[in-house]
């Protein structure tokens, strides 16, 4: 069974990470957001792809589901004291993940290769893609007018009220040829608990995605638990955008391709709603946030997928 796994960064690495302990490494792709990416003192952060190669390779920070655990911030104090800009914050250990990708991308590999290669030093067995090769890069429609991703998630700690979201360089943007090749292969597509709008809605807006989601087996899982977020802005985005912040809204998002959805006992309620939506429903655990119960859920859904 070829299981591809859509993810943003920390909800989606968890869900990565349940799978990659659940089936052969062979057997898993993970397509991961760039919308994120950002220029960071002429370097190019991917923050998605670095937690799911972080989180896969074992080393992630478990406090915080970002970053590298043990890391220390030397480098940054010292961009500060030369009046650098320090409001996003790199470890010295994550630093040299984006100068050794920035590097190599400058002598000419593709994003896809260059991951491939950190990930292979890394020791990660599974396939992790970007889920294109040219930059692709969310601008938030605020109140306050437009904001890069990063401007409006870290710096402003997602406080202005959103209007909707774009994306820049997405009508130069393909899917990655990496990431084509398993999502035509693939006899499961699971879309994680990943924010809706800015994690999986840049994937799912390049050329042909929806196209291709339609002829698989989808499933997703909810970020959304009890009309709430685990992390992040996902259920304050909802409902600014007019949609009650439930997983049914999560549902409504996906409904045009999805088969199953997973949510949670909290939310078992909403089960036949979903159903009535065309889309069978599994009510089960899924806080993710120790391995056990990530393995958990990726055993269960793989079950429930074959029945
Ligand atoms: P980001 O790029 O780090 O913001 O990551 P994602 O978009 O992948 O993840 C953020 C989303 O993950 C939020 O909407 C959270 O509610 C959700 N999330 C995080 N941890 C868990 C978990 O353990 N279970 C579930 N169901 N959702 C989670
Ligand atoms: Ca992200």
């Amino acid at each position: 069974m070829r299981i591809v796994v859509l993810a943003g960064g920390v909800g989606g690495a968890r869900m990565a990470d349940g799978f990659a302990r659940a089936v052969l490494p062979e057997d898993l792709t993970v397509i991961v957001n760039t919308g994120d990416d950002f220029e960071w003192h002429g370097l190019l952060v991917c923050p998605d792809l670095d937690t799911v190669m972080y989180t896969l390779a074992g080393i992630a920070n478990p406090e915080t589901g970002w970053g590298i655990q043990g890391d220390t911030w030397g480098a940054l104090e010292m961009l500060g004291r030369y009046g650098g800009e320090t409001w996003f914050r790199i470890g010295d250990r994550d630093l040299a993940t984006h100068v050794y990708r920035t590097f190599l991308l400058r002598q000419g590999l593709r994003l896809s290769e260059v991951t491939a290669r950190l990930c292979r030093a890394l020791g990660v067995r599974a396939a992790i893609w970007p889920m294109s090769d040219e930059p692709v890069r969310t601008i938030v429609e605020t109140e306050e007018g437009p904001l890069p991703f990063q401007e409006y998630f870290v710096r402003r700690g997602c406080q202005p009220r959103v209007r909707s979201f774009r994306w820049e360089g997405l009508e130069g943007a393909r899917l990655s040829p990496e990431a084509r090749a398993a999502l035509e292969g693939a006899d499961l597509v699971v879309i994680a608990p990943s924010n809706p709008y800015v994690s999986i809605g840049p994937i799912l807006a390049l050329p042909g995605v929806r196209e291709l989601l339609q002829d698989r087996t989808v499933v997703a899982v909810s970020p959304i638990i009890g009309g709430q977020a685990l992390k992040g802005p996902a259920a304050k985005m909802m409902a600014e955008l007019g949609e009650a912040p439930s997983a049914l809204g999560v549902a409504r998002c996906y409904r045009s391709f999805l088969d199953g959805f997973v949510l949670d006992r909290a939310d078992a309620a909403l089960a036949p709603a979903v159903e009535a939506m065309g889309i069978r429903p599994l009510v089960t655990d899924i806080v993710i946030l120790d391995p056990s119960a990530r393995a958990r859920l990726a055993e269960e859904i793989l079950r429930w997928v074959a029945s």
